[in-house]
């Protein structure tokens, strides 16, 4: 039985965070456990209220899952402060965990900040360097590595900026590209870049998207696949999920996990 361990927030909407990514690991076959960061009182509306976990109580999951069941993957998602940062990146290496996918959730989609201010350099300093895969959406990127991202030229040069930072595979999503046409992801392993473009859908149901694609690398990851086939399939996974609509709640609904 593979298992991957998500490290995040709570979306009680069901759309994104913890959420998302159990639901992610339940249909890809891998036995799915969390540790909570902050909880969120959230809708299709947009987040109502955000309440962090002490530290001590972000180690003691962690804690609990090393000391006993360990995890072939892990994903971190909202990690909210510094404090939860620095004791989720020792407690990464006390465990030995490799492969480590990092999704640098800082704001959701309605403008919610989800990771504080002063947390940046932390996770730069702290977090990065234990990354076997980041994956930031353009604005995320732009904050990490402090440039502005319009061209392809630029993309490449964010993602050697991250390598830089000590993380081994960049993911950069096109998301919040301004192409109509297509949203192209890239992926940089430290010696060559990999493109995957998509057909852009017009959909107001995105919500979670990003945890839900992080999950699934984090699935195929503990499953044994390398990190270009576990991107691969997650591409395709994401898509098919924002294909097809479903239709819950008044705002921006969630992706369609029976894709
Ligand atoms: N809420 C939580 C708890 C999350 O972890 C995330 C992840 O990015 C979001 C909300 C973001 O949601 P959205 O996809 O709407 O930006």
């Amino acid at each position: 039985m593979y298992k991957a361990l998500t490290i995040a927030g709570s979306d009680s909407g069901g759309g994104a965070g913890i959420q998302a990514d159990l639901k992610t690991f339940q249909e890809l076959e891998v036995f799915g456990m969390s540790a909570l960061t902050a909880v969120t009182a959230q809708n299709t509306l947009g987040v109502h209220g955000v309440y962090p976990m002490t530290v001590e109580a972000v180690s003691q999951q962690i804690k609990a899952i090393g000391e006993d069941m360990g995890t072939d993957a892990i994903k971190t998602g909202m990690l909210f402060n510094a404090e939860i940062i620095e004791a989720v990146s020792e407690l990464l290496v006390t465990y030995q965990w490799k492969n480590v996918v990092v999704d640098p959730v800082m704001i959701a989609k309605g403008g919610a900040s989800l990771l504080q201010q002063d947390a940046i350099s932390a996770l730069k300093k702290y977090l990065l360097p234990r990354a076997l895969v980041i994956t930031p959406n353009i604005p995320e990127a732009e904050v990490l590595t402090g440039m502005s991202i319009r061209t392809v030229h630029d993309k490449r040069e964010a993602a050697m900026r991250l390598f830089d930072l000590g993380v081994k595979n960049i993911v950069l999503k096109g998301g919040h590209d301004e192409d109509p046409s297509e949203s192209v992801d890239l992926l940089f392993d430290g010696k060559e870049f990999y493109t995957f473009s998509s057909k852009r859908i017009s959909t107001k149901n995105t919500h979670g998207t990003g945890c839900t694609f992080s999950a699934a690398i984090t699935a195929w990851l503990a499953k044994g696949l390398s990190v270009l086939e576990a991107v691969t399939k997650s591409k395709d996974f994401i898509q098919a999920a924002i294909e097809v609509e479903i239709k819950i709640g008044h705002g921006h609904g969630p992706t369609n996990h029976w894709a």
